[in-house]
């Protein structure tokens, strides 16, 4: 027990994923609305009045369409301070979404009723599944022609190797969608499709046994519904704490966040599924998140977020104690004792300076450059880092050109700041300096960002000249390798990262093996920390 106690287990901070599209941000405006944040939704975006959602920060977000980088908002409800991470919506970014996955405690996926687990983000989601946290479904637009409700079930599962568990059901879908039946009280919350933006709808509760109960739907969607049901009791996962908390089964809802139904219950069941920030593994084993000792990690740098300042943030999640400005903190890798600049916290477009913010909060601070991703921040006097957070390897290559070469300043500083922030990742030929440079992406809209940024926010014109590796790996023993002297294939190309570590890229899946034979005392791996 600490004095902070009472503060952390009001937290609960997760991460929001979806496909493009799904209902996200209508979702995500939906809980601010509940927890009085904003006081209509729809004031936060609308699509159609060309305005652009509160996380959708960037540019080229706002030009695409799609989230290219995760934002965080924080909101107030029944009791509980509550941080959602927005995520982007395309698996093109899915190393994003995991850095920011890493800094949540449990995640919320959004499915379209409609679409199901859709190609562009099904990495996206496994990503999600990886992570090992609990993971909430919910199934929107229902007041839109839905797919079969077993089959969307059943996607989930197999696309995602997850379990899943209705926590409730829908009876019908579009034009006949009267709303769902709650399968442990055994009522139904009634649908109807009135405010557009407003929290009050009128929704009755109204127990599936009660003769008014058959005005809600007519006898063909009752003999559905109790048939499914019954189907569903034999069927399906029972329920499970132990097994959500693992990230093993996934508990489903269904709902329409435009017409703001099932957001409430959603949000309701979710709270007391989810747990208060959980202790966090470091090299000196687990920090409680309830100790009297501030600390936190880094998940995110971005910079240029407000273009009047070409500023460089540092987003961390704190993961213990008390963050208190006025306080010195400790950057282990920096082996630094600093004060951190401009603490802030996001509320939509607005930031604002904050004194102080508990195990479970995100901060964004101001970076003059010395922060990278996975780096621990503690109280002075104490010494640990927490685990990293893993490098994906790439799986496209590019070389890129300047197109101006007299502004090779601008283009290295830009290129190496995008790759800082994890962008994208940067390889120079092994023994060349920095003449050649090879980027490296896990999803190709990655490439567009890359070029997009260095042409505004750093004024450089680049072109990228694809390359054909396909495979890269790290040397793990690297001390006890000379690079120059491995004995390679044809296809094979020595090149380091930003840390100057060495690595090998190669066109051909079956060269990896082939070198590895070749040489014996080499140790290759698939990702570095
Ligand atoms: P995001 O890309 O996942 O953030 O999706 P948005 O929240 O921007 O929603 C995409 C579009 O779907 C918008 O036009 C929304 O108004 C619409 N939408 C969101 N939720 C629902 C819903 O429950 N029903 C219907 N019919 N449309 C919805």
């Amino acid at each position: 027990m600490s004095k902070y106690t009472k503060e952390i287990e009001k937290r609960r901070t997760f991460a929001i994923i979806s496909h493009p599209d799904a209902g996200k941000t209508t979702l995500t405006e939906k809980f601010l609305l509940y927890g009085g944040a904003i006081n209509l939704a729809g004031s936060v975006k609308g699509k159609a009045t060309a305005r652009h959602a509160v996380s959708d920060w960037m540019e080229i977000e706002k030009e695409r369409g799609i989230s290219v980088t995760s934002s965080v908002l924080q909101f107030h409800y029944d009791g509980y301070c509550i941080n959602i991470l927005d995520t982007p919506g395309h698996q093109d970014f899915s190393e994003d979404t995991y850095r920011t996955l890493m800094a949540a405690d449990s995640a919320v996926m959004v499915i379209d009723g409609s679409k199901g687990v859709e190609a562009q983000t099904r990495k996206l989601f496994k990503v999600c599944v990886m992570r090992h946290i609990p993971i909430f479904t919910f199934i929107n637009k229902m007041d839109r022609d839905a797919n079969d409700t077993f089959d969307l079930l059943d996607e989930i599962e197999k696309e995602l190797g997850i379990a899943t568990c209705p926590i409730n059901w829908p009876i019908g879908s579009g034009k006949k969608f009267r709303g769902v039946f709650d399968r442990n009280t055994r009522k139904i919350l009634t649908f109807s499709d009135t405010q557009k933006g407003t929290k009050e709808g009128v929704i009755e509760e109204i127990d599936i046994d009660d003769p008014h109960a058959d005005e809600v739907m007519d006898p063909e969607q009752k003999e559905q519904l109790m048939e499914e049901i019954e189907l569903l009791d034999g069927a399906s996962a029972e329920f499970s704490q132990e097994e959500v908390s693992k990230g093993q089964l996934t508990p489903v809802f269904f709902g329409s966040a435009l017409t703001n139904f099932g957001v409430e219950t959603f949000l309701e069941h979710f709270l007391k599924m989810t747990t208060s920030p959980l202790p966090r593994t470091a090299d000196c084993g687990p920090i409680d998140p309830m100790s009297d000792d501030f600390s936190a990690f880094v998940f995110k740098i971005q910079a240029n977020m407000n273009k009047a300042h070409r500023d460089r943030i540092a987003f961390m999640r704190i993961c213990s104690g008390k963050f208190d400005a006025t306080r010195e903190v400790y950057h282990v890798q920096g082996d630094k004792k600093m004060r951190l600049l401009q603490p802030q916290q996001m509320m939509a477009e607005s930031r604002h300076v904050v004194d102080e913010a508990y195990a479970g909060d995100i901060i964004g601070v101001f970076d003059p450059g010395i922060f990278s991703i996975g780096d621990t921040i503690c109280a002075p006097g104490k010494k640990f880092a927490f685990e990293g957070i893993p490098t994906f390897a790439p799986e496209h290559f590019a070389r890129v050109r300047q197109i101006d070469t007299m502004k090779r300043k601008q283009f290295v500083k830009g290129i190496n700041q995008i790759a800082q922030e994890g962008a994208i990742q940067i390889f120079q030929e092994f023994n060349t300096g920095m003449e050649e440079i090879i980027v490296g992406v896990v999803g190709v809209l990655q490439f567009d960002v890359l070029k997009y940024r260095l042409e505004n926010e750093y004024n450089v014109d680049i072109r990228l000249e694809p390359l054909p590796y396909e495979h890269i790996r790290w040397i793990a023993n690297k001390e006890a390798v000379k690079v120059d002297k491995i004995v390679g294939t044809s296809d094979m190309k020595r090149v380091t990262d930003l840390k100057g570590n060495p690595l090998l890229l190669f066109i051909n899946a079956w060269s990896v093996g082939m070198v590895e034979d070749r040489n014996p005392d080499l140790v290759l791996t698939e990702f570095s920390k």
